[in-house]
This record gives C-alpha cells, structure tokens and sequence, in this order.
C-alpha cells in the first residue's frame, strides 16, 4: 500500500529560476521574466501547503499559455536544467508504486497536481513521484471534491502516526474468506479519512482482491505442508510476517500476514481445521 518517500533531493524554487534564465534570448523570455516571481512563489507556496488542492490554488492567468508551461516538461530542450531533474526523477530505484504498493518498477511519472490543471507545476520535482500505470489509469486529472478536497496521499509530504496505515481483515468462512481493506484503526480520524478516499479513488480493494485470494491459497498449502512436517503454524506465520515486515510495514504481504495474526479464530483455523485444496 501506500510507501512515503523522501522529499527529492532538488530545490523546487531554484529550478524555476534556472528555467526562467534558459529562456533569455528566446521567444518566450518577456513572457517568462514578467511571471518569474509569481511563479516561484506559487512553486514555493506548493512546497509549503505539502502540495494539497486544498491549499495550493491553481493561476487562471496563465490558461492561455499553458501549453508553454506543460511543453517544458513533454518537450524539455536538451541540456536543459528541467530535463536533467526529469532524467533524475525517472532513474528511481523503486521497486514497487508508491500510490498502491504493487511490486515491479513503476514506470510513469505523476503530477500530484495534474498539469493540465496546475500548468506551473508541470517540472516541479516536488509534484512528481514514480506511479504504476494501473493507478495513473485511475487518478488521471481527479484532485478532490466537496466532500473530500484532496483525494490522494501526497508521499513526500504525507506522513501518518501510525507506519501501518491499511488494514485488511479476512473474515470467516475461511474456506472461503472474504477480504476487506481500510484506514488503520491506528490512525487519527483525519488519516484516516484521507486514507479511505485514497483507497476509493484508485480502486484498490477491486485491484488487489486477487492478489489476496491468491495470497491465502498458498497460505494454505503452506500451514498444510508445515502441520505435515510437524512444524508450528503460528511460529511459521511471524516468520513471514518479519520478512514481510523488512520489506515495509505497508507491503501487501505485510499486511496481509498481519491480519492473519491479530486473528485468533483464523490462526486456529490454520492450525487445527482441515485445510480445503482451493485453486
Ligand atoms: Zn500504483
């Protein structure tokens, strides 16, 4: 699920300054150097509000312009300042999405605040993290609304009281469970608000319900191979849950062998019940 990640390592506000002065002796420079400061300031302001809708306002003065704001990130001149941090920002070594947690590079870069929107945070690096293209499909332009004015977890600025932020529970009958993902009941109400709509919006129960299906059958037929050998089940499941664990208290195996612990009924169930052979 969802993974906070450090801040990157540019300076937000410095690199607009740097494009702007790319910009002298070309077409676009009255037009850059007239919005340079508001510019900064608004980046700056981003950076400040932890890039929420809910505070960063969007600049209807630059609408007619924006396709110049946007075509610095799709089009970034060669050797230009934002082209080295977009090259920067794509060379992450993550190993899965920091919006989901599905494993695998996520390949995309994402504008917290879409660029057709927000124009001018086209090539800020604070706006943009790795995302899987599952996620993208699903977050597309959406920022909040009404009810909910920011719809996702921002992960350079978000940051929870508690390190488990979802909880899965596996509920009875477990021959054939059904699987319910939430905020953590650590959390405080505002977290977890923000965690559900997080979770609504990108339609992650929909999208991992597979994963947890498969999950438990090779649950299964492992607590069926350790009872044969004579092995405890419970000693076995904290085991995977510590591997798990070091891999991030928000990974879904983490999660999902964490549910399976805190639930006594299911423990015994695995331990003593006799197993179905799902496929
Ligand atoms: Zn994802």
């Amino acid at each position: 699920m969802v993974h906070p990640l450090a801040p990157p390592d540019f300076d937000s506000v410095e690199l607009i300054n740097e494009v702007v002065a790319e910009r002298q002796g070309g077409v676009n420079a009255a037009y850059f150097t007239g919005r340079a400061q508001e510019w900064a300031e608004r980046v700056q302001g981003y950076v400040h509000g932890g890039g929420s809708p809910a505070e960063v306002p969007v600049w209807p003065e630059i609408e007619d312009r924006k396709t110049t704001f946007i075509g610095l990130y799709t089009h970034p001149a060669e050797d230009s300042a934002q082209g080295a941090v977009l090259d920067a920002l794509r060379a992450h070594r993550l190993t899965f999405c920091p919006a989901c947690g599905e494993m695998g590079k996520p390949n995309t870069l994402d504008h917290f605040l879409p660029k057709r929107k927000y124009p001018h945070f086209a090539i800020v690096p604070h706006n943009l993290f790795p995302m899987c293209d599952a996620c993208q499909g699903k977050k597309l332009e959406k920022t909040g609304d009404e009810d909910a004015p920011k719809f996702f977890i921002h992960p350079y600025f978000d940051r929870f009281t508690s390190p488990r932020v979802v909880k899965l529970a596996i509920d009875p009958p477990y021959d054939t469970p059904t699987f319910t993902i939430g905020p953590s009941e650590d959390l405080l109400e505002h977290e977890r608000t923000l965690v559900a709509v997080h979770l609504r919006e990108l339609a992650i129960e929909v999208r991992f319900t597979h994963f947890f299906r498969e999950e438990y059958i090779r649950l299964l037929r492992l607590m069926q191979d350790a009872r044969d050998g004579g092995q405890n089940c419970a000693a076995l499941l904290a085991l995977f849950r510590g591997h798990a664990n070091s891999i991030s208290p928000n990974s879904w195996q983490h999660i999902f062998y964490d549910s399976v612990l805190n639930n006594p009924d299911l423990v015994d169930y695995l331990a003593t019940a006799d197993l179905p052979e799902l496929l």
